[in-house]
């Protein structure tokens, strides 16, 4: 898969996407990400990106023939066009069904905003999807755009070292994983579910099944009905 990102902050993406299950997926060709600076697009000499919004309102909008100018050269920076995404307080929330959705597309575009966001018209026209971390507001798309990128990797097949692991994450199936305990089996009085230590297989799968149920019903009732 190869990713686009256009951001006005290329240098915010080192860090998490450098390490583990993500280095290893850009290592190996899994994923190919490519950051692209929306300011080298803006035309004037002070390469101004932003402007004040038609109509009055406070703070300043990302305008619309920067943005296009940033998203053309972009796509024609590879053969395929890819699924252009702009991430945004307002778009849909992301979950895991449209994480695996997105992760067998072959080009994905990111666009990351700043200031109020970015002209409308750009939202309409050259946007494919808009796309929320969650019903919070940050101060740009760059941490959202990270946050689908590592979550998109994951899903590519051989991006995880145990190909069985994606398979018993919480969300799959619509329910939460089951807890997990490592050695020490006694902590300062803090025990372990005793079935775990018992050896016996089919108890355990029971009991797993039966805690990612109880687990979901508690914190994430909203999944079940999900699922009906
Ligand atoms: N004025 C916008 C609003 O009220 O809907 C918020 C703009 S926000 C300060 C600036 C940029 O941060 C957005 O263009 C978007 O790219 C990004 N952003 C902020 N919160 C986000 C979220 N929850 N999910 C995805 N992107 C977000």
């Amino acid at each position: 898969m190869r990713v686009d990102v256009l951001t006005l902050f290329p240098e915010a993406f080192t860090g998490p996407l450098d390490v583990s299950i993500i280095k290893r997926a850009r290592e190996s060709g899994l994923i190919d990400l490519f950051f692209h600076d929306i300011r080298e697009h803006a035309s004037d000499r002070h390469r101004t990106v932003d402007d004040q919004p038609f109509g009055g309102g406070h703070g300043m909008v990302m305008k619309v023939d920067v943005l296009d100018a940033a998203l053309q050269a972009t796509q024609s920076a590879a053969e395929q066009p890819g699924y252009v995404i702009y991430l945004s307080p307002q778009g849909e929330l992301l979950n895991d069904a449209l994480v695996r959705e997105l992760a067998v597309l072959p080009r994905l575009v990111l666009v990351a905003g700043r200031y109020e966001g970015v002209d409308e018209r750009f939202a309409e026209h050259c946007v494919d999807r808009e796309i929320s971390v969650g019903d919070y507001v940050l101060t740009g798309g760059e941490l959202p755009a990270m946050v689908l990128i590592e979550a998109v990797a994951r899903q590519l097949p051989g991006a995880l070292g145990d190909a069985s692991s994606p398979l018993e994450e919480s969300f799959v199936d619509g329910l939460l994983e089951y807890p997990q305990y490592t050695r020490p089996a006694e902590y300062r009085g803090w025990s372990v579910p005793e079935v775990l230590l018992s050896g016996n297989h089919a108890e355990i799968e029971k009991w797993k099944q039966l805690q990612r149920l109880s687990r979901t019903r508690q914190r994430r009732p909203d999944l079940l009905e999900e699922g009906g």
